[in-house]
């Protein structure tokens, strides 16, 4: 299972690098004479989770899906849906960040013969960080933006070009944004998925879906021979071995454990089944995991809600306008 998730990591990270590519010739045909029009990749707007959000209170509110970045809404009701069908498990195996943050640890594990486990006084608090974050979000979206006032932001030009900035924090990288990026690399290769663990409010927000997925790791006491390998394995530093079912916001449902628990049936991948729970094979879940991710993107595609309804036009001219700020501002 190990290889698998490895592979299925690599392929949506090399999706992703595919994706911002397209997107990086999108943005730079404007302005320039290239011979062939190059579309604007849809699933970049995965980058926008917070408009993701935004969308989605405006949807509830009105039944309108918002037309510039419809995708933003699809990917984040994607992304939800598989947290409350596979666990955190769109962390585990398809988000970007999430692969570039294990490639970090495993690096760091290779470099200094170990990772370091922060100590549970300290470890609480640097992970309720993301909480924080995860509760401003909401606060500021979910409870102080009414929808007009919404639709006043989505018809603004900074609205437009959010898929653009935030290419440009990496295309167009400011010192501090290098200093930060540094750090956080710094710290991944000490700590296992420092930014996912301590600092990512979007899996702050998923880990709290997790909570209502029915799939859960199970331990067998009678089984379980007490070697501790699943918990040492852990890459979000669950006690596993202390547990009878694994209920952690935290579980990245990556199936490590269970590639390392030496006793046949000591830990499985289990769904609930009215008050007990039924075993099921692990290679289930990545593909339930990857089919409501892709079932909700082909709703979005088939419904006509995938797509930017924003005009070529439109954009050129706001792109254009964004590279007038930047040598105005001397970039
Ligand atoms: S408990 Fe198992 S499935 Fe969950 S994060 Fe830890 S190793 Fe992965
Ligand atoms: S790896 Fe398996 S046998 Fe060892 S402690 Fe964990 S559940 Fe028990």
């Amino acid at each position: 299972m190990r290889k698998v998730r490895h592979a299925t990591q690599a392929f949506f990270l090399f999706l992703t690098v595919l994706t911002g590519y397209r997107f990086y010739l999108f943005m730079s045909q404007f302005g320039s004479d290239t011979a062939e029009f190059v579309t604007r990749p849809p699933s970049v707007d995965a980058f926008m989770p917070i408009a993701g959000f935004m969308s989605l209170k405006y949807f509830i509110f009105t039944g309108i899906i918002e037309p510039i970045h419809p995708a933003a809404f699809i990917m984040f009701l994607a992304i939800v849906t598989v947290s409350l069908v596979a666990k955190k498990g769109f962390c585990g195996w398809i988000c970007p960040i999430g692969t570039i943050s294990q490639y970090f640890w495993m690096a760091g594990e290779k470099l200094f013969g170990k990772n370091f486990i922060m100590s549970k006084q300290y470890d609480i608090p640097v992970r309720s960080l993301k909480y924080l974050l995860m509760g401003m979000f909401i606060l500021l979206i979910g409870v102080a933006m009414t929808p007009n006032m919404m639709v006043l932001f989505f018809i603004t030009d900074y609205y437009k070009t959010i898929d653009v900035r935030t290419m440009q924090v990496f295309t167009q990288m400011s010192t501090l944004t290098l200093i930060v990026l540094l750090v956080i690399g710094a710290f991944s290769l000490f700590y296992k998925n420092f930014w996912c663990r301590y600092l990512c409010p979007y899996g702050a927000l998923l880990g709290l879906v997790s909570s209502a997925s029915p799939a859960k790791i199970k331990r067998d006491n009678d089984k379980c021979i007490d070697c501790k390998a699943c918990t040492k394995a852990c890459p979000s530093a669950i006690e596993v071995s202390e547990q009878d079912i694994v209920h952690s916001p935290e579980c990245l449902g990556c199936t490590t454990c269970l590639s390392h628990c030496p006793e046949e049936g000591a830990l499985e991948m289990t769904v609930r089944a009215g008050k007990d729970r039924k075993p099921f094979k692990p290679v289930l879940f990545p593909i339930a995991l990857i089919v409501s991710f892709y079932l909700i993107i082909g709703i979005g595609v088939l419904t006509e809600n995938w797509h930017s309804k924003m005009h070529p036009e439109e954009y050129e001219r706001v792109i254009t306008d964004i590279g007038k700020e930047h040598s105005e501002s001397g970039q």
